[in-house]
């Protein structure tokens, strides 16, 4: 970020100088305007005239009183704009760095997506890698070595597919008017359901849907997207067996849409941090049937930024989790 303190110098320098630009300009008009006052003040030149004849030199003295007016005049304005390249200089680096502040923390961000996106396509291309390493250095490689040696590619392949389309979900486009529709509610659950059923049907989960006929403010694509991971994620955090339901509740212009699951729940820590990329809980990371990059809630939560909803969890270890979306009711 060396770069960027240089880049804050620079802006500040260029406010300045607009400042002292200003500030000299007005007091060049300012010394002008009053100067001349000064000159009209002193009137035409003329000698008084008394019983002892002409007094010597009245127009001298106003001539040299308004000489030192000027110069006074000058000095005060030296010393104003002295003053104003001393505050003007703190003004212009404060204001430097509020304007690049923004611009750094951008920056920053960027730089850490980046490598937490790096670090993650790293465990599957340096699995590709040595597996085929392995294979090559395997002079006498049998047919069914080499069929196990592709299947891991493949498998490798499609976690390098599935965590690219993850992170580009986070990089969605989220202009506002794309998040301006009337979406049934019903529908988006129906899609979603639609999505998760083999997942739910797999664990022989059910999934009660109890959504009412409501429609929201938004995009379909994605509250569908929304509402896929939470019920992908019910269904991952939950025990064969289980049961998941969807509500939705309408408080004046709110639409609470509700996933509810019985599984395995996660402690205060651990939702504090769910929102967060790349996060996955040590219980999650542990179980062998729980795919997953730690990026569907935070997408998740970036979908709902988007339509300036809310989202939130609740939940206890051991006995399950509720997540809720707030949207605007259309
Ligand atoms: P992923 O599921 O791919 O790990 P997410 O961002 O969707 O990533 O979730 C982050 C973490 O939040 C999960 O790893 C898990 O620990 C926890 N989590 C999310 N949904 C649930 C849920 N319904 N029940 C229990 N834990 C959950």
């Amino acid at each position: 970020m060396k770069h960027l303190s240089r880049d804050r110098l620079r802006l500040a320098a260029t406010y300045l100088v607009i400042i002292m630009v200003m500030s000299v300009g007005f007091s060049i008009i300012f010394y002008n305007v009053s100067a001349q006052q000064l000159e009209r003040q002193r009137g035409p030149a003329y000698t008084l005239v008394t019983g002892n004849g002409p007094t010597p030199d009245l127009d001298t003295f106003l001539e040299q009183r308004a000489g030192e007016g000027k110069l006074q005049l000058a000095t005060e304005l030296v010393i104003i704009n002295i003053f104003v390249l001393i505050v003007g200089s703190l003004l212009s680096y404060l204001l430097a760095e509020q304007t690049l502040q923004p611009i750094e923390d951008n920056m920053e961000a960027q730089a850490q997506f980046v490598g937490d996106a790096s670090h993650e396509l790293r465990t599957p291309l340096t699995a590709i890698r040595t597996s085929n390493e392995v294979a090559l250095r395997n002079s006498r490689l049998t047919l069914k070595q080499a069929r196990k040696v592709i299947e891991s590619n493949v498998d490798d392949a499609k976690r390098l597919q599935e965590l690219s389309e993850a992170l580009l979900g986070l990089l969605a486009d989220d202009d506002k008017t794309l998040f301006q529709h009337r979406v049934s509610v019903q529908s988006v659950v129906a899609d979603a359901m639609n999505l998760v059923m083999p997942q739910a049907i797999e664990k022989d989960i059910s999934v009660d849907d109890q959504t009412a006929n409501l429609f929201v403010r938004g995009n379909e694509q994605g509250l569908v997207r929304l509402l896929t991971i939470l019920l992908d994620n019910a269904v991952k955090y939950s025990d064969k067996g289980s049961q998941v339901a969807i509500k939705t509740e309408q408080h004046g212009r709110h639409i609470a849409l509700r996933v509810i699951d019985h599984g395995i729940g996660m402690d205060g820590e651990t939702q504090k941090q769910i929102f967060t990329r790349f996060y996955r809980a040590d219980k999650a990371r542990s179980r062998s049937d729980t795919d997953g990059y730690g990026l569907g809630l935070a997408i998740a939560n970036k979908i709902v930024a988007a339509h300036d909803g809310k989202i939130t969890a609740a939940s206890q270890p051991g006995k399950g989790s509720t997540f809720t979306i707030s949207l605007t009711a259309n």
